[in-house]
């Protein structure tokens, strides 16, 4: 097969044509430094408010309140630290998060427990989902932070954050959401949904990977993250990443702006894909909430599958999909978030993460419902456990 078939866009997404376009005269002409006075200077300290302007319009906010960064992961690190940090100093060390959050935060909250602080691990339930009462009743008067996603990246369950940050605002606790998969893809407005910061990441929306923003609320205050210059109102020192920083702007603005269509797309092509496997593959399961789910994302287990063989045999047929979080792709361990909606192993091990992206056609569904039943049987009639499985069922 000579066509890729791309349908992994909660890992990355392609740079679009338009975004590309916004980008490269920084890379050319219009090189200076924001930070320098001549004309050069100041048409890229020009082009960085534009795109600040862009992102905030896009969630709701003021321009002063977005904070470039390297990343996604920069963002929650600098999000959940700073905060701590800041709470710690009225001896509030206590953090409330999920425990299928992404590892940009679980890993930054288990760094904090080393330091002293205590964290509170709310557990979705089996649809992938967690209620405003699960936060209630995890709150104590030493708890600095709540941090919890807007939406979960392998099984794109959206979690009911306006009604989180509500609470979190009446208890007057600093509420914190990694909306890396939401942005784009579902309506978010800082205001409405009572956030006092926001993660993204620009390549989850076809802009350039290494780029990221953290939206900080105007009276939130959290620790400085990195020293060592003026940048970002002194709160994040480093030159900007200005043609990164101006292709977020280009597609934040286009992704929110078109939302309503981009959705409809994404759900047609979702939903099709969805129905016609589990309705032609024995033994498969839909991972996550139907309802509450992010338009783009499906997550299917296979029984008696081995996730990684299933990845390679799609690859052979030009598919690139994704068996779990890219992210944590190395480790043959099941994925955390699997787990944590109470998969068993092997079941976990076994499932496959589609999520279709603005690119993708209805030609590509029709080529991966095409060949995903013959894989599936091939890697079933090869596998000990299948017969097994089978026959328990009968
Ligand atoms: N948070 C979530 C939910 C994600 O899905 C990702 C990336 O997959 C990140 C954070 C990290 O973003 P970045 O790749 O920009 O560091």
């Amino acid at each position: 097969m000579s066509k890729t078939i791309y349908v992994d866009n909660a890992a990355t997404t392609p740079v679009s044509e338009r975004v590309l376009e916004s980008m490269l005269p920084f890379f050319k002409e219009e090189y200076g430094n924001p930070s320098s006075i001549y004309s050069k200077g100041r048409q890229a300290k020009d082009a960085l408010d534009e795109a600040r302007q862009k992102v905030a319009t896009a969630l709701g906010c003021q321009p002063e309140e977005i904070f470039f960064t390297s990343c996604g992961t920069e963002a929650d690190n600098w999000a959940v630290r700073g905060a701590a940090m800041h709470a710690a100093k009225k001896g509030k060390k206590h953090i409330i998060t999920t425990s299928f959050e992404h590892h940009a935060i679980l890993h930054t909250v288990a760094a904090l427990e080393k330091q002293g602080f205590t964290a509170t691990y709310i557990s979705p339930n089996s649809e992938g989902l967690i209620t405003v009462q699960d936060v209630a009743s995890a709150i104590r008067e030493d708890t600095g932070i709540v941090s919890i996603m807007y939406a979960n990246n392998e099984i794109g369950t959206i979690l009911p954050i306006a009604e989180i940050g509500k609470l979190c605002r009446e208890k007057g606790i600093p509420f914190h959401t990694d909306a890396v998969q939401a942005i784009g893809n579902l309506p978010v407005n800082v205001v409405k949904d009572n956030i006092d910061m926001l993660s993204l990441s620009a390549h989850k929306i076809n802009a350039a990977k290494g780029v990221g923003a953290l939206y900080i609320k105007k009276g939130t205050v959290i620790d400085i993250f990195m020293e060592g210059g003026a940048q970002e109102r002194t709160r994040r020192a480093g030159t900007e990443n200005v043609a990164g920083i101006v292709g977020l702007g280009t597609a934040i603005e286009y992704a929110v702006g078109h939302l309503e269509e981009r959705t409809a797309h994404k759900l047609a092509l979702r939903d099709r894909y969805i129905d016609t496997v589990l309705s032609t593959i024995s033994h498969s399961r839909l991972n996550g909430s139907r309802d509450k789910r992010l338009p783009g994302n499906t997550n299917i287990s296979f029984e008696g599958v081995e996730g990684e063989s299933l990845l390679l045999m799609l690859d052979m047929n030009g598919i690139c999909a994704s068996s779990g979080s890219a992210c944590t792709s190395g480790s043959l361990d099941p994925s955390h978030v699997l787990m944590s909606i109470g998969l068993p192993h092997e079941i976990a091990h076994g499932s496959l993460r589609v999520t279709f992206g603005d690119q993708n056609t209805d030609e590509d569904v029709d080529a991966i419902l095409d060949v995903l039943p013959k894989i599936i049987e091939r890697l079933r009639s090869m596998s000990p456990l299948w017969e097994k499985i089978v026959a328990e069922n009968r």
